[in-house]
């Protein structure tokens, strides 16, 4: 099958191309490299089933395929607020192009939307029959509101038109390839670690978060495409939560530095809690994820310990024999074999569940 990822050069549409070319369809990674790299999909540029292509969804395309993710959108809030208005259009022009090719071609689509959809949620943890409590003019409405209107068109399409939607809404997710210097919490702790640096924690560092690793979240993407005819909003998460300041704790103990942390000011709009209830992606695709935070972790500041390394930047004099050891398991062929094993067994009992669900 002809599979269109937009927004395939970022974190988590490069670990999506990944996963769609291992299973043996055919790739077009569509990003206008905003906050991608080509160096999170330099990679598959040999592989003749992988095709990229430069473009901005904000104007409209013409492909042919069978299956569009749509992710192209800025994710982290420093990204997303740097060009308000862009994220808004990404989110609304954007997504109706996408769409319209969907609805031009046939093609079933997903649409990578976000628990910031609750807002600063007053329901613990979020449902997705719960309707948000967002502010519609703050700093983060561009992109609260935009993936909001996102999902309206999605269902709008789907109810007028008939189009094949999926809506996926994707709690905090981490994993290798993040930008260093995206602003978000998990890259910025580990990075500012492996530098020796004062970790930033804004607050108090009580507001909570729920971390998932990106291997789990693209089996969870994978499961909600592949399933038949389910049209509502589905939570992808990991329900773990936890504080930032344990957060911070933990990856200050596993890479093994002393460093202070710097308490910042919260920013404004900043949820106070965030967990997600997956009882209907357990329910209706079967899935749930698997990897601990300390393994996902462990993973990560391999991965980070490697990029600082090969640009050059003070890591490898702050580490420990813990870290040194931890960055090493990092290795991409490490992350390859353990990621591999459980992924494939995870999957073959989510395909299992999805064949009981459609019969
Ligand atoms: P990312 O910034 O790494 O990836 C986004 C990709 O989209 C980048 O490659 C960027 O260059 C591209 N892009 C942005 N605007 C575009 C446009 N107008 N046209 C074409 N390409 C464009 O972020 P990510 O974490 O990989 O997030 C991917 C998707 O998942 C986003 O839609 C995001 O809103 C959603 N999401 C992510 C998280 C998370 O924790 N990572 C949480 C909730 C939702
Ligand atoms: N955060 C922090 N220090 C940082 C970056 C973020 O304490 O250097 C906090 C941020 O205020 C928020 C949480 O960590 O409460 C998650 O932030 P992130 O930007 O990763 O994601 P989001 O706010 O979109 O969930």
């Amino acid at each position: 099958m002809a599979v269109l990822v937009t927004g395939g050069a970022g974190f988590i549409g490069s670990h999506l191309c990944d996963r769609l070319l291992a299973d043996g369809h055919d790739v077009v990674c569509l990003d206008n490299f905003f906050t991608g790299s080509k160096e999170n999909i330099r990679h598959l540029l040999p592989n003749p089933r992988f095709e990229l292509v430069r473009h901005d969804i904000i104007r409209y395309v013409e492909l042919e395929v069978s299956y569009v993710y749509n992710l192209a959108c800025p994710a982290s809030p420093v990204h997303y607020q740097h060009d308000a208005i862009r994220t808004v259009q990404a989110n609304v022009l954007g997504v109706t192009n996408i769409l319209e090719l969907a609805r031009r071609t046939g093609a079933r689509i997903l649409q990578a939307s976000t628990s910031e959809v609750y807002g600063d949620p007053q329901v613990h943890p979020q449902t997705e029959s719960y309707w948000g409590h967002v502010n519609p003019v703050g700093l983060r409405s561009c992109y609260d509101e935009g993936k909001r209107v996102a999902e309206t068109l999605m269902m709008d399409y789907h109810r007028q038109h008939g189009v094949d939607t999926r809506i996926a809404r994707i709690f905090n997710t981490y994993g290798p390839r993040m930008a260093p210097d995206d602003g978000r919490v998990v890259s910025t702790l580990i990075v500012q670690a492996l530098r020796n640096e004062l970790l930033t924690v804004f607050g108090k560092g009580s507001q909570t978060r729920s971390f998932c690793f990106v291997e789990d979240m693209v089996d969870g993407l994978i499961s909600l495409m592949e399933i038949p005819n389910f049209h509502e909003p589905v939570n992808l998460g990991n329900p773990e939560e936890c504080t930032i300041i344990e957060l911070a704790e933990m990856i200050r103990s596993m890479v093994g530095t002393n460093t202070g942390i710097r308490f910042e000011s919260l920013p404004v709009d900043d949820p106070i809690r965030r967990r997600p209830d997956i009882t209907r992606a357990r329910e209706v695709l079967g899935w749930e994820p698997y990897v601990r935070l300390e393994d996902g972790l462990r993973a990560t500041i391999g991965y980070f310990e490697k990029v600082l390394r090969t640009s050059g930047a003070p890591a490898a004099e702050v580490l420990t024999p813990a870290a040194i050891e931890a960055a090493g398991k990092g290795s991409p062929q490490w992350l390859r074999a353990r990621t591999t094993k459980s992924s494939v067994s995870n999957r073959i009992a989510r395909s299992r569940r999805r064949d009981q669900l459609s019969t």
